[in-house]
């Protein structure tokens, strides 16, 4: 993924290729880290910060499945970075288990059951949270121009960075691993989420950022929303 600009000063990128997307917002020298990712990707997470010479002094949490939140007790004890969770997940993230969603179609609702018998893989080292929001979340005190949004439904504390009113990181609420398809394969409550990406629609944002996958057109995600809000 290219870097993007938002036209207000502020760049968006992707930090290295790794299990979930890890996106670096960074404005006037100052960085925040958009989600940790998985431990076994630490060591690569860890030369991309010290290539591209960042220290990052957030790291804003879309929501704590392992494959997010698995680097952030780390992060702050490395780079004293401040985390930043919803509350919803305050507690999971400082037992470091939080539990897996269900699946949304046939072959995920398959994995989910496969996943609950192996369910310690999930786990990751614990971590307390420094700033925990409930609604919204004001991004100035780490010099970026953004909010987090409350966008539960993946999972209960879902969280989207909305970034010069132009861009949003969403976490797993939305897909881009299979064009045309943004509707993620895991979620605890469809209906929530359908609600959620509603939220995320009427912020006005052009670009949407998942967690997996490539960058999501806005078009796209109104067209599967306008048909899966008939249905739920
Ligand atoms: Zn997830």
């Amino acid at each position: 993924m290219e870097a993007l600009n938002t036209g207000h000063g502020t760049e968006i990128f992707r930090l290295t290729p790794a299990r979930c997307n890890i996106f670096i917002v960074r404005r006037n020298s100052r960085s925040i880290m958009v989600d940790s990712g998985i431990s076994f990707d630490r060591h690569r997470i860890e030369h991309a910060l010290e290539r591209k010479g960042i220290i990052p002094e957030a790291v804003v949490l879309t929501h704590t499945h392992f494959d997010h939140a698995g680097n952030a007790a780390w992060l702050a004890h490395e780079y004293g970075a401040e985390i930043v969770v919803q509350e919803d997940e305050k507690e999971s993230l400082a037992e470091g288990d939080t539990p897996i969603p269900k699946g949304t179609y046939h072959f995920t609702k398959s994995l989910v059951s496969l996943g609950e018998k192996i369910a310690p893989v999930f786990k990751y080292e614990p971590c307390k949270a420094d700033h925990v929001f409930t609604d919204t979340f004001d991004l100035d005190r780490f010099g970026i121009s953004g909010y987090i949004i409350h966008t539960p439904g993946h999972s209960p504390g879902g969280a989207t960075i909305i970034i010069d009113d132009s861009i949003a990181i969403a976490g797993d609420s939305i897909i881009g691993t299979i064009p045309g398809s943004p509707f993620p394969p895991f979620a605890d409550d469809e209906g929530q989420l359908i609600r959620s990406w509603k939220k995320i629609i009427d912020t006005g944002c052009h670009t949407l950022l998942p967690g997996h996958g490539k960058p999501v057109s806005r078009e796209t995600i109104i067209n599967e929303y306008s048909k899966r809000s008939r249905t739920q």
